[in-house]
This record gives structure tokens, sequence and C-alpha cells, in this order.
């Protein structure tokens, strides 16, 4: 029998399979998708068995043998095998990346380590009750082996429990024996809650779901309208059938209230797959998943990989969340392989957001996704009151942060014991320090971005590598001025401010900088809950998913961030932005209030947040699409052409261009090269070229052949991004 292969390298010029022999003793065992050890070259590495064949296969190569399977109990069923190859053709990745991608990192095919097992250790009695009676009558002085003897009559107990000294004279006459038990790291105890009945409008959405067919459904509802609940009476009716539920979720600061709300309502039959796990804990919900004892599957973006092998209904929330696609190799979209996996097990697909991407309204309204509306909030919450205050007037009064309006809305609030949130977009103190008598900025010597100021540690940070340096005095380094000033905005320096300006409040701050520890997330959400903070200073992180009955007002500090952003997007997002941020306040039956703070109060997109227009921002939107032939007019791919020389790497991308431009169809634009809005990364210069098309049979094998040239070019690296999210 002969099995090929694939190796772990994830290279490109080694993006096939070798066969190897198996050998006699493994012949009954070895299955498609193991993982095994390898001789190859003089090393012994490792690799998945891609298929097997009885067939000798004709290679005027010497076939090695494979030395030994690697853990037999866990292997990537048919369709993850099958949905690696898909991977790899949506993205132009090698296979054996699709692969790792899939798996948990104590389960990478390189991964050494033979176990992440943990194990409950128990002791229990190993001969029959009339022996150890008999033993008991003749050791009466023997106190603390009957007291043990006696537990164990009623049953097994956990050998921590039990005295040691005692216990270990009974193991070794034979009388009392340990065994050990696999558990799960995470098993939480919650107090569970009933479901809500639903409301007409969720019920109408509900069941419209058909559960037994490949559908994708947009289930659009305004913030707080109760998409969640829809969820949970969707995944409890998949459970009822015996099979399982993947609800993604964009990030990890909204996993712990939903993740909570699933365990509420579900207890352990949910399992969790986020970055914030350890290895073991990721380990133990992907067995857990693998062995049937977890029927929900709720995670971030990967969590679509989970090893479910009947699948009823996959959830992609906040479905317009950026998060969906992953940033680095391989580029996939988890909606693309919800779509595929839903069509392999003939299962729904729910999508849900309150503001849906235009891509997946334009899909609703064509008919292609069934469009589920939920327009009214539950309960009584009303949709916020939304404020737009124009900032240029109060930087004249030297109400640089907060202008007037908004903070005698903060006071209003605090007083009546209600929460605030403030919402910007930047971490840090401030964006910008530069000298007011010549005008240096200080720059990232690697990277072409300036460095953002971080108070409580006085240094000046790049948010791209790490770079840091001391703020030593405010003398500046070129013109040797006492003139270092600061500008822009910070959350750090906002949180100075407030905490200035309202002594006897308590402020907490979450961001990217004070929720970089295990559990920090929880603690500081958990604090918010219970009412033991007033002002809640945050970044993005504070604008989706988290439902806080308390906050009734919400404060944008500085809209402007969003809207000047050079992306197409832009509009789009900083609609989804605000219009989600917009969401936190009054979602109890106290009425919300929102303000925003910017210089571009005439600014269209801001125009339909305070209307909570989504339709006519969409509307708005899409025309500037269809004129500037922009997704989703068009399909977009990004190529872009990376090196450490930039005599080498400028020369390399007008190479590309030519060699697109002489393999197109005719319809096809190709628009470049020009340098990355980040230039240079980590001493990388970057170019690009934008490839817009409608029809073009022929452009993915094009890129494939592209792709290939570039596998024995030194130093000179090729990405290609098929559906980029910023350009
Ligand atoms: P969304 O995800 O759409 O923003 P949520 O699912 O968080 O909204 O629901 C908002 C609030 O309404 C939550 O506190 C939730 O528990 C509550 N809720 C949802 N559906 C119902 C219902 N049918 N009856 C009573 N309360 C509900
Ligand atoms: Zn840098």
């Amino acid at each position: 029998m002969y099995a090929n292969v694939l190796v772990q390298y994830e290279v490109k010029s080694l993006d096939h399979t070798f066969t190897y022999l198996v050998p006699e003793e493994l012949q009954d065992i070895i299955q498609v998708g193991m993982k095994v050890s390898i001789p190859f070259g003089h090393k012994n590495i490792n690799g998945f068995v891609i298929s097997l064949t009885d067939e000798k296969p004709n290679s005027e190569y010497e076939i090695k043998t494979i030395n030994s399977i690697i853990n037999k109990d866990i292997k990537l069923n048919k369709e993850l095998m099958d949905l690696g190859i898909f991977l790899q053709n949506k993205t132009l990745c090698t296979l054996m990346t699709a692969y790792q991608t899939m798996l948990p990192r104590a389960l990478k095919v390189d991964n050494k380590k033979e176990s992440y097992d943990k194990y409950q250790i128990y002791v229990e009695l190993d001969q029959d009750i009339d022996t150890i009676d008999r033993y008991i009558l003749g050791h009466q002085r023997s106190k603390k082996q009957i007291e043990i003897l006696n537990i164990l009559r009623d049953g097994r107990a956990l050998k921590g429990e039990v005295n040691s000294s005692s216990l270990k004279t009974l193991i070794k006459l034979g009388l009392v024996k340990e065994t050990r038990e696999s558990i799960y790291r995470i098993n939480r105890i919650v107090e569970q809650t009933k479901e809500y009945k639903l409301t007409e409008e969720q019920e109408m959405a509900y069941k419209q779901v058909d559960l037994n067919k490949n559908n994708t459904y947009l289930l659009h509802g305004v913030t707080g309208s109760g998409k969640t609940e829809v969820y949970m009476h969707l995944a409890k009716d998949v459970i009822d059938q015996g099979k399982c539920v993947i609800m993604l979720v964009p990030e990890i600061s909204l996993t712990t209230q939903i993740v909570n709300r699933f365990y509420q309502r579900f207890g352990n039959d949910v399992a969790i797959y986020h970055s914030n796990l350890s290895d073991g804990e990721k380990y133990d919900e992907y067995k857990k998943i693998l062995n049937g004892d977890a029927h929900i599957v709720v995670g971030a973006r990967s969590a679509i990989f989970a090893p479910v092998d009947n699948l009823g209904l996959v959830i992609i929330d906040e479905e317009h969340s950026d998060t969906y696609k992953q940033a680095n190799n391989p580029r996939y979209q988890a909606l693309d392989i919800a779509k595929e996996r839903t069509k392999y097990h003939n299962c729904p697909l729910v999508l849900g957001s309150a503001t849906p991407s235009l891509e997946s309204m334009a899909r609703a309204q064509k008919g292609v996704y069934t469009y589920l509306p939920l327009t009214k909030r539950v309960g009584n919450a009303k949709i916020p009151e939304v404020q737009i205050v124009d900032m240029a007037p109060e930087y004249k009064k030297r109400n640089m942060i907060l202008s007037d309006t908004l903070k005698l809305e903060i006071m209003n609030c605090l007083e009546n014991n209600e929460q605030v949130m403030l919402f910007l977009n930047r971490r840090g103190y401030s964006t910008l320090i530069s000298c007011t008598s010549c005008g240096y900025t200080y720059k990232c010597p690697h990277c072409d971005i300036t460095l953002t100021y971080h108070k409580s540690t006085n240094k000046l940070k790049c948010h791209y590598c790490d770079y840091s340096i001391y703020l030593k005095d405010n003398i500046c380094p070129e013109c040797h001025e006492k003139a270092i000033r600061d500008y822009g905005l910070g959350t750090e320096k906002i949180e100075s401010e407030i905490k200035e300006l309202f002594p006897s409040y308590k402020v907490v701050r979450m961001d990217a900088d004070t929720t970089s520890k295990k559990g920090a997330h929880e603690e500081i959400i958990n604090g918010i809950e219970n009412h033991e903070y007033d002002i809640i200073i945050g970044t993005q992180m504070i604008s989706k998913g988290l439902d806080f009955p308390n906050v009734t007002l919400v404060g944008v500090i500085n809209a402007d961030t969003s809207l000047n952003m050079p992306d197409f997007r832009s509009g789009e997002h900083t609609f989804s932005l605000l219009n989600q941020v917009s969401g936190r306040a009054g979602r109890s039956s106290k009425l919300g209030k929102v303000i925003i703070q910017t210089f571009n109060p005439d600014n269209k997109t801001l125009f339909y947040v305070q209307n909570n227009d989504y339709m006519g921002n969409y509307n708005y939107e899409m025309n500037l699409r269809r004129i500037l032939k922009y997704p989703p007019y068009c399909f977009m791919i990004a190529v872009r052409v990376t090196g450490k020389d930039y005599d080498k790497t400028s020369k390399e991308i007008l190479r590309v261009a030519n060699y697109l431009k002489n393999n197109k169809e005719d319809s096809t634009i190709i628009l470049g090269p020009t340098t990355c809005t980040l230039f240079k990364v980590k001493d990388i210069f970057r170019f690009q070229i934008i490839i817009k098309y409608r029809f073009d049979e022929k452009i993915i094998e094009t890129l494939k052949e592209l792709d290939k040239m570039f596998i024995d070019k030194k130093d000179l690296n090729i990405e290609i991004d098929i559906d980029p999210l910023d350009i």
C-alpha cells in the first residue's frame, strides 16, 4: 500500500504530494487526512496523507517508508480535505497552508508535542467488597486506610481528595487502583436561563428559515432588535435534529457577552474558538466538537473550519465586519467557506447585521439572499436620537476634545446615575507629535508611518512594527527648538481629560492597550455591567454587539478619522461604525442619546447616520460605486509585490503589470502600479496593482501562472489578494 503525502513545508515549490510506502503494521489503521511522520531528505518531518493506493508508482526514485502515524484519534475528514482544495483555489495558497489554517496550533502538522490531553485522576476499589471487608477487619487500627476504603465503597473519588500516604499503601496492596479520565479544560457552569417568547417580527424571521434547504438569509435587524434571540431559537431546532451549529462573531470583545448568552441557554453544549484561548484549551474545544460533546461552536473567523460532521446551520453575526476576511495568507473570506460548507451539508446560512455590507444587501435586493428584516427594538427601547456637533466653533472656544453640548449631556447622564460611552477610533495619547517651529514629525525608521505617543509609558510607538523610543523632552531633534507639541487625539488623552473634568466619577478605558492581558476584557465588561464605572472610553472595540442597558449616552469624539480614510469603502464603514456605536445607547427602557462631533457637519454619511437611514446610505453609496466602477459592480483583485530592495521591487511590479496587461480580457481594467497606502512596513517596500473586472474567465489562471513565476525569485514576494478589503 502506498500513501501520497503532502509535506509540512508551506512553500509553492513543494505544493504537491510525495509517495511513501505504508508499512505492514500501519496498513489497517492508516486513513486519508491523518498526520504521519516521514523521512524527507536527511530529516524526519511530518505530513498529511492525501490519498492511498495499492498501485506501485513508476518512479525512478527509491520509495521511502512512513515512520509512524501521529495522533491516530484525530484526522481531517473528507469534507475538510476537499475544503482545503477549495481554499487553495479560492486564495491561491498552498494546500498545506490551507490545511494548517483549519487546525488549532496543537494539531498543526509540524507540531512536535505528542499530547495536549488533560486528565483527571481518580481512585477506586480494585477488589470485591468481601476482600475489602476482610482487610478492614484485620486492620482495625489503620483508621486512615479504613476511612478511604469506606469512601470508595460508594464509588470512585478524586485522587487529590484523599489522604495520600495511606492511599499509596492501599494501591501497593492492590486494594485500590488509579484511573485516568481525559477532561476538557473549559467547563462553564452558569445558571440556565429560559428562552424568550419571540416578538412578532422575530417570529416572522425565524419561521422563514428552512433548516432543510441550502439557502442564504440576510437578517437585517436594527441594533437591539433581538437578532441573537432569533439565532438561539434556530440553534435549538438544529440541535433537536441532532445536528450542529457554527456561529461566527467578529472578535473576542464580542464573544464574551454573546458566548455567555449561549452558555446560559445551552450549557456545556457550547464550544468556543478564538485567539485568546491557550493551546490546550483550543485543543480541548476542538476535541469536544470531534467527540460530539458540543453541538454549538461559537467563535471568530477560523471557527468556520470547526470539525463538525453534521452541520445544520451556520450563522455569521455582524456579517459586515472586516474581521471575517483574513488579512494575511491565506486571504480567505469566512463567508466563502460558510457557503461551501452549508452547500455540502445542505443547510442554511444566516447572515445577521444592523448594517449589512453593500454586497450582501445588493444580493438580498436581487433575491439571491432571502431578506429578513427586524425593524423595531425589543420592548420599549427606542432608537436613540443622534445630534451632530460642528467642532469648528468649539475649537475657537478652545474646546479641543469635548464640545459644550457633549459636556452638558455627560453631566446630565451622570447625575441621573446612568453610564456614558465615549468612542474614539485611536488608541494612544495623541496621534501626532510634531515641532511647532520646523514641522518635524517623528516617523518610524522601518515603516511609512508617524509614531504614536503613549503617555503612560512616555514612549513613541509604531503601531505596525512595535518600534518605540522614549520621548525625552520637548526639544526638537531637527531644529533644537523647545517646540514639540502634540496634536490629534488618542483614547489615553481623552481619559486624562475626562478624569480631570469629572473627578468624582469612575472612568475605564477599553482598547488594545488595556485589554492585552488574558481575561482583561471580561473583567472590564463585567465591571461595566455591574456599574463599577460611570464613563467608558474606547476604540472600535466598544462599538459592536455589547449590550449595557444602563448606557444612555454615547459620544463620538471625532467622526472625521474614519470619514477621511483614503478608501472607497470609507463611507460604508463610517456609516456602519457610527450606527453600531449609536446602537450602544438606550438599549433598555431608558431613552438614549448620541452626540457626534465632526468638522464636516454637512457630510452625507453623517446625515444618514443621524436619520438612522440605512437604505438612504445604501442607495447613495451604491450609486457612487456604480459610477466609479467599484464592487459590488465589479470584482477586484490586488496584486502586490514586496521586497527589501527599492529598485528591484519597483522594476518587478512594472513587469507584473505588463504581464497582466498582455493576458487579460479587453474589458478588464488594470490600475497602477502604485505604491501601497502603507508604502514601507518593517523595512519592506510595497507596490500594488489593482485589477477590476466583471467577466474574465482567464484571470485566475493568469494569476496562478504569475504566482508560479515568483517561486524562484529571491528577495521578492508576490501577494495576490482576491476581494481586498482595503486598497
Ligand atoms: P441585537 O443583537 O439585535 O442588537 P439583542 O439580541 O442583543 O439585539 O437583543 C437586545 C435585548 O433584547 C437583549 O437584552 C435581549 O435579551 C432582549 N430580547 C431579545 N429578544 C427578546 C424577546 N423576544 N423578548 C424579550 N426580550 C428580548
Ligand atoms: Zn514601524
